[in-house]
């Protein structure tokens, strides 16, 4: 048997070879989807990055590779793929043509050096912390998350031994305040779900940095409007069923790495990335993916994690955020705009308590939104109805266009109240704690005319 065959299945370390496989898997994935040029302006990149054409037929859209595996032309071949002296495809667990590119463009448009496709956005933020921490380790993240991950890292990550000390991000320095020698990651959304008070990036990233700990970020809520690592973020993910899709069609989930984290530089601090992994045939990732640049992070994330935990995304799923993605910064933009009108019209409503949204809000919120939102506020805001939680329902009952749904970032307006549903396995404390209080309304302004969008909540509101 091949040796690089027996490395891959059996995990032997040796580590001339290990360095040559690793090599040789991204020079593939950089292969899938050749770049010809760097692009910076968002709406560019959107539409180019990553793809061309494709070398056999000339499509210019990026073709479905909705397949789970490649023909071998013979046993030849076979075993020069698997023994990677030959570079093709194998199986779509761990890389695909198609996800490639959306992969390349999602690096691209967060200013990254590499990304890794997953099947939701619930398995980016798991894979992204499982990547470095280990049971027994800890990770430092803020109170203001999305219910899911709230609950994904209070429930199965404290399971798997993995404990989450969730601080109020209101204060940066409580971060450093529940740090210790086991803590792996500071983690964060920076456009928080549905609190949209505006994560402190640069702030808590400084914090960790001296001490070897990377900041992780949701972006969902922004994309194009902030860019986290020019704030000093070292990793990010998205839940691309959102905005990236934009269309509410498809579940997925990425993971983004800015390369710009020294994680060699922090040996006892990083031990998954500074250690022989046992799941890997004994490689030191910083060591062996040396000569690739600074991609140690995404690469074992491929190789490692998705390998083994598995949720990898679906071809299709990824031509249809690659299709989102050629509007996304146009309708950010129109989103923003959007929400803005809306903000200010719930603002001067006599039945509406307050209005949750970035432009509208005081003090730290208003600085860091200031700070950080650079193109336009996003799409998503909250409010208050005056009655509280029975007011709130009869608002979204009362709704003829918008849609009542779970989800964020669709094309189309969409209400829910977050307290009953999406949040609804937090207890009363938490709520507040993330930011939620009874009569809270959250919403997604969409992109139909902002007069429509107003003309249902003027009818709705009529009616609690
Ligand atoms: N992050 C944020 C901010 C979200 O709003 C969501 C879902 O609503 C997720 C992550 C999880 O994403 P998915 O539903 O794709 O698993």
């Amino acid at each position: 048997m091949n040796i690089l065959v027996y490395i891959l299945y059996k995990g032997v370390a040796i580590r001339h070879n290990l360095i040559y496989l690793i090599i040789k898997i991204h020079k593939f994935i950089e292969e899938l989807s050749p770049m010809s040029k760097t692009y910076t302006n968002p709406e560019t990149i959107g539409l180019h990055a990553g793809w061309r054409k494709d070398e056999n037929t000339n499509s210019v859209a990026v073709p479905i590779h909705q397949t789970s595996s490649f023909q071998f032309d013979d046993c030849d071949h076979a075993a020069n793929l698997f023994a990677l002296s030959e570079l093709g495809n194998i199986y779509s667990r761990i890389m695909n043509p198609t996800c490639a590119v959306l992969e390349d463009r999602m690096a691209a448009l967060e200013g990254g050096v590499g990304a890794l496709a997953v099947a939701s956005g619930q398995a980016a933020s798991a894979y992204a912390i499982q990547n470095i921490a280990r049971k027994g380790d800890n990770i430092v993240a803020s109170s203001h998350l999305y219910g899911g991950t709230y609950n994904q890292f209070k429930n199965p990550m404290s399971d798997m031994g993995i404990e989450v000390r969730f601080v109020d991000p209101a204060d940066p320095n409580n971060f450093a305040e529940a740090t210790d020698e086991n803590t792996r990651a500071y983690y964060g959304e920076v456009l928080p779900n549905p609190s949209f008070e505006v994560f402190p990036i640069s702030e808590v990233a400084e914090i960790g940095r001296p001490l070897g700990i990377p900041l992780i970020v949701d972006n969902t809520a922004a994309p194009v409007i902030c860019k986290p690592f020019d704030h000093g973020a070292a990793v990010l993910i998205h839940s691309t069923t959102k905005f990236i899709g934009g269309h509410g069609t498809s579940i997925g989930g990425i993971i983004v790495d800015s390369g710009n984290f020294d994680w060699e530089a922090f040996p006892e601090r990083q031990p998954a990335l500074n250690t022989p992994d046992p799941s890997y045939g004994g490689a030191v990732w910083t060591e062996a993916v040396k000569p690739l640049g600074p991609i140690a992070y995404i690469l074992k994330a491929r190789t490692t994690i998705l390998r083994d935990m598995g949720a990898a995304m679906s071809p299709f799923n990824a031509f249809m955020f690659i299709q989102g993605l050629e509007t996304l910064a146009l309708r950010m933009r129109e989103h923003s705009a959007n929400a803005e009108i809306v903000a200010k019209y719930l603002s001067e409503h006599d039945s509406v308590e307050r209005v949750i949204y970035p432009s509208v809000m005081d003090g730290y919120a208003k600085e860091r939104a200031e700070k950080y939102l650079s193109r336009g506020n996003g799409g998503l805001m909250g409010f208050e109805v005056k009655g509280g939680r029975e007011s709130g329902e009869k608002f979204i009952n009362a709704l003829e266009m918008v849609y009542h749904v779970a989800n964020i970032g669709d094309s189309r307006s969409l209400a829910i109240h977050p307290g009953s549903t999406t949040h609804s396995q937090l207890t009363e404390e938490e709520l507040l704690s993330a930011g939620i209080t009874p009569g809270f309304v959250r919403l997604s302004i969409g992109l139909e005319h902002p007069d429509d969008i107003i003309a249902d909540f003027e009818q709705a509101l009529s009616k609690i």
